[in-house]
């Protein structure tokens, strides 16, 4: 670590990107890769996801490669997990991004809504960090694990406005996701293993891209920086997180919101 230069690169060790293939997560992709990583991304069902990394491994010269695997999966994570570990080389960190949301009034929201959020925003996020976690306390490795929450842990986002809808299940799923970092840093902190949570304000991806016009240019004016961000917003507090400049940050959630929370 040359602090009088602060450059950070990854030097071909192997960080996996959950939900790597489009959005924020396709920018964080690119930017571990950037900084000389090999990526491998685990994506659901996207039938582009091996093109997008084949093109993401020709632009940097490094390796990339797409793993299709539901995250809320417990066995199908191990597998996934012990195949890259195998394929890529070593891996040092983790980005546990994946993330779904339903938009629907609280009276209409079923058990299987509930289901589908918590599932991959919630146990998704565990089961990759904990299968992760395991082989690097097997092998006395470190690591850092990166969670992509989101600034609605601390408040409610409205994403419609006339009748106010607010997401609930995502909401209040984002919450538990920071606090599961906080958990699970307290218990790896003594296997070198740092946590922490990242958490967007809004940014404009295809999560985004439903709400209507009025009520975007509405929470646009709300944010100190009157725009929603740019999905590569997000990848500089992230680097950060997964390099060995933070190695005393765990346990923390850090915002990228614009400007959000100070109202
Ligand atoms: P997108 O909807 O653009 O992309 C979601 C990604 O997650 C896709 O790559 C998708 O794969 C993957 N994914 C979803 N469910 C699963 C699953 N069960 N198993 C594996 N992969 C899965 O999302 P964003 O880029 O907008 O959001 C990324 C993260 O950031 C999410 O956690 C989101 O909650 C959070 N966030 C987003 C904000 C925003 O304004 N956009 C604001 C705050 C937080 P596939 O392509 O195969 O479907």
């Amino acid at each position: 670590m040359a602090l009088g230069s602060f450059t950070i690169t990854f030097d071909k060790k192997t960080i996996i990107v959950t939900g790597g293939n489009r959005g924020i997560g396709y920018a964080f992709s690119r930017a571990v890769a950037g900084a000389g990583a090999n990526v491998a991304i685990i994506y659901r069902s996207s039938p582009n996801a091996p093109e997008v990394a084949e093109k993401l491994a020709k632009e940097f010269g490094v390796q990339v490669k797409a793993y299709k695997c539901d995250v809320s999966d417990t066995v199908g994570v191990q597998k996934t997990i012990e195949q890259i570990d195998k394929e890529m080389g070593q891996v040092t960190g983790l980005i546990a991004n994946a993330g779904v949301s339903v938009v629907k009034s609280a009276v209409d929201l079923t058990h299987e809504d509930f289901n589908y959020v918590y599932d991959t925003n919630v146990f998704g996020v565990f089961n990759t960090a904990r299968a992760i976690a395991k082989l690097w306390i097997e092998r006395g490795h470190k690591g850092s694990i990166v969670i992509t929450s989101s600034m609605s842990s601390q408040i409610i986002n409205v994403v419609e406005n006339a009748d106010p809808l607010t997401q609930v299940f995502y909401n209040s799923s984002k919450a538990a996701v920071s606090n599961l970092c906080k958990g699970l840093a307290a218990e790896w902190a003594k296997n070198n293993i740092r946590v922490n949570t990242l958490s967007p304000g809004y940014v404009a991806t295809d999560q985004t891209q439903h709400m209507d016009k009025k009520i975007r240019d509405f929470q646009a004016k709300q944010l100190l920086l009157k725009r929603f961000a740019e999905p590569e917003e997000m990848c500089g507090q992230a680097l950060l997180l997964l390099s060995d400049y933070a190695s005393y940050m765990t346990g923390g959630e850090y915002f990228v919101d614009g400007g959000q929370l100070v109202f």
